[in-house]
């Protein structure tokens, strides 16, 4: 089975949009962005053994590849249209690819995405998604707006996926299935990001930790960032694996990476309208701290003392 054997196959899985001209099968697509909205791109390649454990399977990996750039346009403030598809395949495999698929469409479907093209090579596995969404003029959202004194949000809990690592290294994932689903099956907010248009003045996905895209978002404002330790939201599933061990829940909650939640920030005065808005989206949403003058990014813990937790993000060049 060859090259073209494995697009005919993702070929038919593909639920179309009106807008999309031209899809899979000619030299390129051709999309047409409506009047009135900014084209919005981002792409995130995943390689085995890095992005991902190789024990994961070929329906998470299609479903976190495409959840992991989705995460990027709601933290853009954009609606998700289309996506590209580069697969590096070690061999042609169709019961791979279809199991692949299963989970890639699945979030495809949900949100509305059609796949419009791609590559597919031989060689390592590696999965990289081109993703394209639509944003009204001039309404997407950047990391650089954060104004001093802003309250500093952030959607669902945190640390749960780092967490879930954690529990697969140590071979006790099976009796923590839902951190290891976090790590796995990342939720894209997407549909916060109408929440996030209307109030945020400046936005990003926690995709390196906590600290790390804080960091980026402040540095990005010209601000600081005061996080309180004991504000981050936490779910029982976490309690429950790290147990008395408050530090090692704190650490990956901080430096730990794929949560894929939005961190934002906005005008205090907006905040019940915010919690107001995030509820009726059914999504989970807390202030965990504020936008500082001081130049750096402090979390203090719960007398007061600056905590300093040993990492402090993920670096691929490190
Ligand atoms: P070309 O040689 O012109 O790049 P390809 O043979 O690579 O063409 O691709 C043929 C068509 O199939 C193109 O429309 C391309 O976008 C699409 N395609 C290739 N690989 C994938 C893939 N993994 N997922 C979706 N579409 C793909
Ligand atoms: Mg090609």
């Amino acid at each position: 089975m060859g090259e073209f054997a494995l697009i005919d196959r993702i070929k038919r899985r593909v639920r179309g949009r009106d807008d999309v001209l031209l899809g899979i099968g000619d030299d390129a697509a051709v999309l047409r962005v409506p009047a009135g909205f900014d084209l919005v791109v981002s792409m995130d390649t995943l390689l085995a053994g890095r992005h991902f454990p190789l024990s994961t399977t070929p329906e998470d990996i299609g479903y976190k590849a495409l959840a992991v750039n989705l995460s990027d346009l709601a933290a853009m403030g954009a609606v998700a249209a289309w996506a590209t598809l580069g697969l590096t395949l070690p061999r042609p495999d169709n019961a791979w690819l279809d199991r692949f698929c299963d989970g890639f469409f699945e979030l495809a479907d949900a949100h509305g995405v059609a796949l419009v093209g791609g590559d597919t090579v031989r060689g390592t596995l590696s999965i990289t998604v081109g993703i394209h969404g639509l944003v009204g003029c001039g309404q997407a959202l950047k990391r650089s707006g954060a104004g001093l004194g802003d309250d500093i949000w952030v959607t669902g809990t945190l640390g749960d996926a780092a967490l879930g690592l954690a529990a697969l290294k140590a071979g006790s994932a099976d009796a923590h299935p839902e951190l290891l689903k976090r790590l796995n099956r990342p939720t894209p907010r997407l549909h916060a990001a109408s929440v996030l248009r209307d109030f945020a003045n400046a936005a990003i996905d926690v995709s390196d930790g906590l600290l790390a895209d804080l960091t980026h978002l402040a540095r990005a404002s010209g601000a600081g960032a005061r996080i309180d330790l004991g504000k981050l939201p936490t779910s029982e599933a976490a309690r429950q694996f790290v147990g008395a061990n408050e530090y090692q829940l704190r650490l990956h909650q901080l430096s730990g990476g794929d949560d894929y939640e939005l961190l934002f920030t906005a005008l205090k005065a907006n905040g019940a309208q915010i919690a107001l808005r995030m509820q009726e989206c059914g999504v989970a949403a807390s202030v965990i701290g504020e936008i500082t003058g001081n130049g750096s990014v402090d979390v203090i813990d719960s007398d007061g003392r600056r905590f300093i937790p040993a990492l402090r993000g993920f670096d691929h060049f490190a």
